[in-house]
């Protein structure tokens, strides 16, 4: 089949997973179990992706270092999430977890190990005992500061012995969306060989991570720019509560690299430039191991109030060397060398410079907890998109609301993974035809492709990438106000505009790396825009997204997902859909006792 210039090649399957990150990987994996006929498309090699640099490790309430149980941990996420998350999901999560973590055990995951040979498990931050009351409790189970890396690398074996088909250095470029609205699969760029492919399917199922180059100083792979959320701004479909983004509070000065909040965990802490531990101060109980978005608060406060550290004042000092350093050699092995590379210096003897750092986006594809996605209207706010689910980062079931708990991410992953899987069995017709060709939509996503490959204005990818990272960097991060945002949406909107001059320099079709920049960009443009908008609009502090100008949460009028659907004029149109208030199991039925969830005032 050939659409223009462009030939095709055709490909068909029950399912197609686009991603192969710990959600993509869990999802191919289980779908392939199932005798279902699965793909897993992948822009970089599998064990590549961005969840192999997690470095803390996976939350799941197993008790092998004390008390603990799903409630407090169904509790935390919820008190994390700032009472945006919805119940339903979080208690999914909280239930599921440890059966997803033994799971993962028996795959081959190489767990640290307690002296009884048990899975290690450390502290978190915002993970406590009694539903919050204290002290924290011991939930992060651990491969060293490795945890990430275990679980690909296991789970990529894994997914091949099951006869998943990858496509690996396969960029997808978009979906293919009938006249009706469901999905019926793929559009694909071989990077290799410059060949495009159709990947025809009754499933598609993004799991192409979040969208952290939006920002100038980031903790994520420079692969991490949204683009499953764009081939849904694409499509037409909804992104849910982008405004909040987190900022981990220790990301190496200058250079960003992340060091794990299980530095903290092991006993680490936080001095300002008169070496005061200054989070006793702000979270008397939880001290540095409060949540991430209110100790990146405090430490932007310490800088702001001139208590930084460091020539010009602008970041703070992470303590580690008072720590046993054969405990840091074993626990910690991945972060000594990290502070040595990034920051150069030795840990066990000096503080690491660190500043809070754009980290994780608890926003994305709306989804319910089956990760099937949602097209919600004003009749149906859970409507589904038929074809279509979202996990991981790029989707949000939303577990994390408005702020997302360390080590909550991983083990999200792996419970949403294998639920979209367990759904996709159900819902999958095995005897149903698997669509045709949709030439219609497919020469609609090859016109965008030639465009941009021949694009031949005055800007560089690199240029505007650049512009958008320092307005939503400037403008859009730990702390927001009107003006700020308004500068941010203005910003963003003038470098919209520019993007019909950009310029690619390079027109073949293999191995063009500028082609696939430019058509990154304009994901990551779509995920930018939908942020400051959204934030723009909320006139409330929570979780992660705190205004100077409204500084309470306001549970009356924003108890509320945010919705965006952009245009092609990058203009957004934003409405609001309910937070599911009841959790999956009802009081009665052993679920957990609403007066222990009801809203409350978030300190720690
Ligand atoms: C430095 C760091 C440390 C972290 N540590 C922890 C931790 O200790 N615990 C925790 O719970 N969380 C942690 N997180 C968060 C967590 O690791 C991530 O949220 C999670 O790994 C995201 O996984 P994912 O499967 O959704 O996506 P990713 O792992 O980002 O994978 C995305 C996949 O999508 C593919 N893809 C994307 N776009 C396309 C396209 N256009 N075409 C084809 N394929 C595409 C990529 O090739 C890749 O395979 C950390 C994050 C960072 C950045």
């Amino acid at each position: 089949m050939s659409a223009g210039p462009y030939e095709i090649v055709d490909h068909a399957f029950d399912v197609v997973v686009v991603g192969a990150g710990g959600a993509g990987l869990r999802a191919t994996l289980g779908m392939a179990e199932q005798g279902l006929k699965t793909a897993c498309v992948t822009k970089v090699f599998p064990t590549r992706s961005h969840t192999v640099a997690a470095q803390g490790g996976i939350a799941a309430s197993l008790s092998n270092m004390g008390e603990d149980n799903w409630q407090w941990h169904m509790y935390d996420t919820i008190k994390g999430s700032d009472w945006l998350g919805d119940n339903d999901a979080m208690e999914y999560l909280a239930r599921e977890a440890p059966e997803a973590v033994y799971e993962l055990e028996h795959y081959g995951v190489p767990f640290s190990r307690t002296e009884e040979g048990k899975i290690y498990q450390r502290p978190f931050g915002g993970h406590m005992q009694n539903f919050g009351g204290g002290p924290p409790v011991q939930r992060t189970c651990a491969a060293a500061d490795r945890t990430g890396h275990a679980i690909l690398h296991t789970l990529y074996g894994q997914s091949l012995r099951h006869k998943a088909e990858f496509f690996i250095e396969y960029f997808a470029i978009d979906l293919l969306m009938s006249e009706d609205g469901a999905c019926e699969g793929i559009l694909a760029w071989k990077l290799d060989d410059g060949t495009l492919h159709r990947f025809r399917a009754k499933m598609v199922v993004l799991a192409t991570g979040g969208y952290g180059r939006t920002y100038f100083s980031a903790t994520s792979a420079h692969t991490c720019t949204g683009d499953g959320n764009g081939m849904v701004a694409r499509a037409g479909l909804p992104l849910q509560d982008m405004e909040f983004v987190q900022f981990h509070p220790t990301g190496v000065y200058g250079a960003g690299v992340l060091i794990t909040e299980g530095a903290r965990g092991e006993g680490g802490y936080l001095t300002n430039s008169e070496g005061e531990r200054f989070m006793e101060r702000y979270a008397p109980n939880a001290k540095d191991l409060a949540s991430r978005d209110v100790v990146s608060r405090c430490m932007t406060l310490e800088i702001r109030e001139g208590r930084g550290v460091g020539p010009r004042k602008d970041h703070i000092y992470l303590n580690l060397d008072h720590l046993d350093p054969a405990v840091l050699a074993e626990r910690l092995p991945g972060i000594s060398e990290s502070a040595k590379v990034f920051a150069g210096v030795d840990l066990t003897r000096e503080p690491i410079p660190v500043i809070p750092t754009a980290h994780y986006n608890m926003g994305g594809i709306p989804t319910n907890f089956h990760g099937e996605a949602l097209n919600p209207s004003a009749e149906d706010p859970d409507r589904v998109v038929p074809g279509l689910m979202a996990v991981g980062e790029a989707g949000c079931a939303s577990v994390h609301g408005a702020n997302r708990l360390g080590s909550n991410s991983l083990i999200d992953l792996v419970v949403f993974g294998r639920a979209a899987a367990i759904r996709a069995g159900k819902v999958i017709d095995r005897d149903k035809e698997i669509p045709a060709a949709n030439t219609e939509a497919s020469d609609r996503i090859v016109a965008r492709f030639d465009k941009m490959r021949h694009a031949d204005g005055a800007m560089s990818t690199a240029m505007l990438r650049d512009r958008m990272q320092h307005a939503m960097q400037e403008d859009a991060a730990v702390f927001r106000t009107a003006e700020t945002l308004q500068s941010g949406v203005s910003r963003m909107k003038q470098i919209w505009g520019d993007m019909s001059q950009i310029g690619v320099s390079d027109r073949s079709m293999i191995w063009n790396s500028d082609l696939v920049e430019a058509l990154e960009l304009e994901n990551l443009m779509a995920n930018a825009m939908a942020t400051v908008v959204s934030a723009e609009a909320r006139h409330e502090s929570r979780g992660a997204h705190a205004r100077e100008d409204f500084v309470d949460r306001d549970d009356k009028n924003w108890r509320k997902h945010t919705l965006a659907i952009l245009n092609e004029k990058g203009d957004v149109t934003l409405s609001y859909r309910p937070v599911h208030v009841n959790p999956m199991t009802p009081h009665r039925d052993g679920g957990i006792d609403p007066a222990k969830i009801a809203p409350k005032k978030r300190v720690y």
